[in-house]
């Protein structure tokens, strides 16, 4: 036998035993090391298999209204601790530091069963979003302190928040910089606090059948307060504080909508992050956009893991289906491969069910990656606000600060990858020291990141927890469903609309994935994807790189290109062009971070005892589901630059005289020098895809044998 098939016979023998548990998870979503966390994911555990399960399967998703048998939700946040992963530890918390990958922990688990009831527990956190990222002090102290979960005998009844930024059409949903809510000054008494009347109108507000307050946007109506705010409103100020009619969600019943109405007077005291006078004049500090851009570049990823949880979930009880169907007739008896096997002996049933499971891990993998990241981040985006605030640069200033720290943050990257004998060392010392220059850096991959993880995972979630829905036939369609697989598709698509829908993604996707920083990174991602192909040839680590150069070709040339009309192709407006380059890149973004946590698997995989003996196995699986997801990302990277590249060309009409070379077609062919190098790099990328087929076999043999427990273990 010759070294080659060696190897391929000795993967053919490696195969997954049973279904990743904890141990696996921990160490590819990177939290082995922090009992914390792993805490708040047993709490977050217990919680959804228990009462959220319990209610989906006795039905409570059957009515719009908030009840009481669904307020045992926010009962059991509280005891299991879940209400106080957001806080501080000085306000009850037992998380210290940043929460993101906490909280994408939380709503992962949640989501598992349930993804409303993750969102009344996201929703909660969202009211107290402005506060935590611009909040005064005391503004934080006291909302924290009054929503944490009361103590063991401490006699209080908690509150509930809800975010209010979206309005009755034709105004805010997508498009946030147009308020319909407004603010006038009440009363103002001399030496006084000035009183604003503030009126706003809801629409679609999650949690408002129980909030105690809300935070919502308005805008000025009064020549005494300058532009726009974000405003906290209680439901005990004086005027009208009402929950409005319940919205008739198809979707996440386990969390409470409505269209709210409020008309109310409270103090200046209550605009978010304060306020200063001058002239006269009340300057909120924060306008409404500058606060739901820092709630939202966190918040996003939380709903994007919530899809991920869903494909993934669905795989336990698709393969207990689908062993059991077809067990009828009399030759189909224990140890028959029909019996054994049901539907599984069916490769397109497998095929399919590895390329959900290949998603699922994909988009975890993103938005566990996004997560962390923010938890990374948050140091750094601290000292660029201090420093801000030390130089007092506001605005454009601010712009101009940070423009000079882009360009030294491209010196530091083109230093950071030279060889450290050929590097300026004391320069790169230098870069490396200076916050901004980091903070730029980080920057740029926040806000790409995060809008990536939404979009893709919550949009191609969607997609494929249709084919999961697919894969158990009838029953999938069912309210019966195991694993409520069908009302799992259904909520993807409100994970894909809220916090932003696609269209919100996609366009603040076209804006920073064309940053220079950003691009230098990518680069830099394709060299290192060259050198994981080396190491583990398996991976569609190679097919990655090579995608990912495909895709830096096609913007570069979308950015100077014009089409058959003479307009520019890479244009604000031009969603035709933008918007696929956007998707294409959530891809190979997915794919990225797919590959990085199998190589975490394998490296840490060996320092766990429990994970030993099957460690081989997993990681040989888990390969293979990056091959396939890599293929996938290639082939949709493929023909999305493809149709951009040469769509925009008018095609040569047929009376025209046929270019040289293209004269065995019956009518004229596109001969486009200038494309070559794009024809020649898309060829090498198909080539690529060599093996990803074996990889898939792989796959699906081994979910054909993977070991399942009895029975899922939350009702059906
Ligand atoms: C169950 C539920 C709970 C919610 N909870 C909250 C909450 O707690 N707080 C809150 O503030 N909001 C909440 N929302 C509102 C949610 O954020 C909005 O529904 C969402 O942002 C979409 O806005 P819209 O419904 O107005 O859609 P529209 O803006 O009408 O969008 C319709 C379609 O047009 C596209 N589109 C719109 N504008 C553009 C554009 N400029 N370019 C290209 N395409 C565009 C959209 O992508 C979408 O596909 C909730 C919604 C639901 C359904």
């Amino acid at each position: 036998m010759n070294t080659a098939n060696a190897a391929t016979s000795e993967k053919n023998t490696l195969s997954l035993s049973t279904l990743p548990g904890d141990d696996v998870r921990q160490i590819m979503w990177r939290f082995a090391e922090r009992f914390e966390l792993q805490m708040a994911v047993q709490s977050a555990r217990s919680v959804a298999r228990g009462v959220v399960a319990r209610l989906v399967a006795e039905g409570a998703r059957n009515t719009h209204d908030w009840t009481e048998e669904k307020a045992q939700v926010l009962r059991a946040f509280d005891e299991s601790g879940l209400t106080n992963v957001f806080m501080e530890p000085e306000d009850g918390g037992f998380i210290t530091g940043p929460k993101n990958l906490a909280l994408a922990l939380v709503a992962f688990e949640l989501a598992w069963v349930d993804a409303g009831a993750a969102t009344t527990s996201m929703a909660g956190n969202l009211a107290l979003a402005p506060l935590h990222e611009r909040g005064t002090p005391e503004q934080v102290r006291t909302y924290m302190q009054r929503c944490a979960a009361p103590q063991p005998g401490e006699d209080r009844k908690p509150w509930h928040g809800a975010f209010v930024l979206t309005e009755p059409l034709p105004y805010v949903g997508v498009d946030t910089g147009v308020l319909s809510g407004k603010m006038r000054v009440a009363s103002w008494k001399e030496g006084k606090e000035p009183i604003l009347q503030v009126e706003k109108r809801g629409r679609f507000i999650t949690n408002i059948g129980f909030a105690n307050f809300v935070t919502v946007a308005v805008d000025s109506d009064d020549e005494r307060i300058k532009g726009s705010c974000m405003v906290i409103l209680e439901d005990t100020d004086e005027g009208n504080f009402d929950a409005g009619s319940m919205t008739l969600k198809l979707v996440h019943q386990l969390s409470s909508t409505g269209d709210p109405i409020f008309n109310l007077k409270v103090p200046a005291s209550r605009i978010i992050g304060g306020y200063t006078i001058k002239d006269g004049v009340i300057f909120p500090n924060y306008s409404h956009s500058e606060i739901i851009e820092s709630v939202f570049r966190r918040t996003r990823v939380t709903a994007a893991i919530m899809s991920s949880a869903k494909l993934l979930s669905a795989i336990e009880p698709i393969i207990r289906y689908q062993r059991g169907r077809f067990r009828g007739g009399a030759g189909s008896t224990p140890g028959t491969p029909r019996y054994d096997l049901g539907i599984q002996q069916k490769e397109d049933a497998l095929h399919r069910l590895a390329d959900i499971w290949a998603t699922g891990e994909a988009s975890a993998s993103l938005g566990f990656a996004a997560a962390r990241f923010f938890d990374e981040f948050d140091s750094l985006e601290k000292e660029k606000e201090k420093i801000f605030e030390e130089q007092g640069l506001k605005g454009r200033a601010q712009l101009k600060t940070l423009r000079a720290a882009q360009e030294e943050a491209l010196e530091f990257m083109e230093l950071d990858v030279q060889p450290g004998k050929k590097r300026d060392a004391k320069r790169h010392e230098e870069l490396k020291a200076k916050p901004l220059v980091q903070f730029v850096i980080g920057d740029s991959m926040a806000n790409v990141l995060c809008p990536a993880a939404k979009l893709w995972n919550t949009g191609f979630g969607t997609t494929m927890m249709r084919e999961a829905v697919s894969l158990m036939g009838g029953y999938g369609i069912t309210e019966d469903c195991p694993g409520f697989i069908g009302q799992k598709w259904m909520d993807a698509q409100l994970e894909a609309t809220y916090e932003g829908p696609e269209a919100v993604q996609r366009r603040q996707l076209s804006v920073t994935m064309t940053n220079e920083v950003f691009l230098a990174q990518l680069r830099q991602w394709i060299k290192d994807m060259r050198v994981v192909a080396g190491q583990r040839p398996g991976t569609g680590a190679c097919t990655l790189a090579k995608a990912m150069e495909l895709w830096d070709w096609t913007l570069q040339h979308l950015m100077k290109a014009k089409d058959a009309d003479g307009k520019a192709l890479y244009h604000g407006q031009r969603h035709g062009v933008t918007f696929p380059m956007a998707d294409a890149l959530c891809w190979l973004l997915s794919t990225r971070c797919q590959i990085l946590d199998l190589i975490e698997l394998e490296e840490k995989g060996p320092d766990n005892p429990v994970l030993a003996e099957n460690l081989a196995g997993t990681v040989q699986f888990f390969t293979d589901l990056c091959h396939v997801q890599a293929a996938r990302a290639a082939g949709e990277v493929g023909r999305i630059c493809a149709e951009l590249v040469f769509g925009y060309n008018s095609h040569p009409s047929w009376e025209s005289e046929p270019k040289v070379g293209c004269n065995v077609k019956a009518g004229p062919c596109v001969c486009m020098d200038e494309m070559r190098p794009f024809v020649e790099l898309r060829s090498k990328l198909d080539g690529c895809l060599t093996g990803s087929r074996l990889a898939k076999d792989r796959a699906a043999a081994a979910l054909s044998q993977v070991m399942i427990p009895e029975a899922l273990d939350y009702p059906a």
